[in-house]
């Protein structure tokens, strides 16, 4: 993992995985740590009805001018995305490099209490990605698709619209299942989209939603941050060698967004 580091990267290393390990075992912390000479930190953006977690990991610096954030979760019963965002740490951390001034924000689960559940919604019963301020209207009540008593009520997407409105990311990658496509919706997304797409070795379409689309993630970054948003939807099933395949194509993206 740190072979042909040097002896000062190596402890940077050591830093980051011994904060990283602090976290897992700790569970719900309320400072923001450093470590690694502010090139990698953790914090936490919310903590949840259940006592979940939604931590925030940057790896470079932050002050980048290319940042991308990548959530590996946001509905309860979709894993995979976590999966990759295990995979795209593991690679970060060990040393990988990435071009100067560019930095990935990694979040595994924006939904930790539907995680434990096994849900698609939170703890409330609300889907996340209908309660996003974005053309958001109160509908689907008592289904998997409710999108909550107002705008943003949920802790999950009111932290997350906070992270993101003050970080401004360049691209945020949203990643679901069971699909198995790059959804393109959004018009100034799309050539990000169609690359990310080939190398993933996954279809790009404009999927949108079953009927209107309203209160969705990637819509507000959209509109909002005037960020690339893209979803990514992983198939039900996911290799180990898919989880790879994404983790290479997350940060080729971000090599190609920085260039
Ligand atoms: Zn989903």
């Amino acid at each position: 993992m740190t072979e042909g580091l040097t002896p000062c990267a190596r402890v940077k290393c050591i830093a980051v995985l011994a904060f990283a390990a602090l976290i897992s075992i700790c569970g719900p912390v309320s400072a923001t740590p450093e470590t690694s000479e502010g090139l990698a930190a953790t914090e936490v953006l919310a903590n949840t009805k259940q006592g979940g977690v939604i931590a925030a990991t940057r790896y470079g610096p932050a002050d980048a001018s290319t940042k991308v954030l990548v959530i590996g979760q946001m509905h309860g019963d979709e894993s995979a995305g976590r999966r990759v965002v295990r995979a795209l740490a593991n690679r970060l951390a060990s040393g990988i490099q990435l071009p100067a001034d560019t930095a990935i924000w990694l979040v595994s689960t924006m939904n930790p209490d539907g995680a434990r559940a096994g849900t698609r919604v939170n703890a409330a019963g609300v889907d996340l990605n209908r309660n996003f301020p974005q053309g958001w209207r109160q509908q689907g009540r008592a289904t998997e698709t409710w999108s909550g008593p107002s705008a943003g009520s949920e802790a999950e997407t009111a932290a997350m619209s906070k992270f993101l409105d003050r970080v401004k990311p360049t691209a945020v990658l949203a990643f679901h299942q069971p699909f198995a496509v790059v959804d393109i919706t959004h018009p100034a997304s799309r050539r990000a989209g169609r690359v990310l797409a080939n190398w993933l070795e996954l279809p790009a379409r404009v999927v949108g939603c079953p009927g209107p689309c309203y209160g969705t993630l990637t819509g507000w970054v959209d509109d909002h941050l005037a960020a690339i948003a893209l979803t990514v939807e992983l198939p039900q099933r996911v290799s180990a060698a898919r989880i790879n395949r994404s983790a290479t194509a997350v940060l080729r993206l971000t090599r190609w967004l920085a260039r």
